[in-house]
């Protein structure tokens, strides 16, 4: 059994089969989802769906492309809510950076600021982070250790699984993989998948975006959990069935559910 623990089933791109999407997704094993936060316009629908679907959670925070709706966004509302098992997905992106480099460096310093926040949120109330990391990997790796960001740990999912993030999985962090794994491009973290601490690996979809081989090109979906743990267990030489065992376990600890 697996749990796709990032999945935005929130984004309009399911709104037409969702519960064919579920039905799919159930038959290929997947049995929970995380829905993480990103948009606070669409929170209010994952936190619906995490009404309607006992096997479906959410997560509040705020993505760095959407910093500016950080202050009207009322965490306190949503985290209390009893299918509210995370904060994020909060982290820091670089990916996009645009401008002169002073412009670019006040980009990064608030996006630090709304990072900490962010942490510091996640502390208050004991619940782990969903962090996301792109091109910022020395500096979210800094800012979590100042942060103290252990006292609560969390996934780090990220595009770039740098080698230097892989300490952090003795701070009480967990490494989300995903669809790139599958990418005939993904030498870079097929390299790093046999560093990461089994028990410290995460499967993820990330869907509707970055959609496994061979889907890729059309929208991603939750069932497709599946080809990413045949992936890693092809990598790794283990069963899927271990895989499958062993990440949901990693899962169910981390976020409680
Ligand atoms: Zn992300
Ligand atoms: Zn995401």
């Amino acid at each position: 059994m697996l749990i796709d623990t990032h999945i935005h089933l929130d984004d309009s791109r399911y709104d037409n089969d969702f519960d064919n999407l579920l039905n799919r997704a159930k038959a290929n094993n997947v049995i929970k989802f995380i829905i993480p936060g990103a948009d606070p316009k669409t929170l209010d629908k994952a936190v619906a769906l995490a009404e309607k679907y006992d096997e479906i959670y959410f997560a509040v925070g705020i993505h760095p492309y959407d910093m500016d709706a950080f202050d009207e966004l009322d965490f306190t509302r949503y985290i209390t809510h009893p299918k509210c098992i995370a904060v994020g997905e909060c982290g820091l992106d670089y990916y996009r950076l645009e401008g002169s480099d002073e412009e670019k460096k006040s980009e990064k310093l608030r996006q630090k600021k709304i990072f900490r926040a962010q942490i510091a949120i996640a502390k208050t109330y004991k619940k782990p982070l969903i962090v996301h990391i792109r091109d910022a990997s020395s500096d979210s790796k800094e800012l979590l250790l100042e942060e103290d960001a252990s006292k609560v740990g969390g996934v780090l999912h990220c595009y770039n699984a740098d080698e230097q993030l892989l300490s952090l999985s003795k701070q009480g962090f967990y490494f989300g993989i995903g669809g790139v794994i599958t990418f005939k491009n993904a030498r870079k973290l097929i390299n790093v998948l046999p560093k990461i601490p089994l028990e410290n690996l995460l499967i993820e979809t990330d869907g509707p975006y970055l959609t496994p081989h061979p889907h890729r090109g059309e929208r991603n979906e939750p069932a497709y959990t599946i080809l990413v743990a045949d992936k890693i267990s092809e990598i790794l030489g283990i069963e899927r069935e271990d895989i499958e065992a062993l990440t949901t376990r990693n899962a169910t600890k981390l976020f409680k559910i």
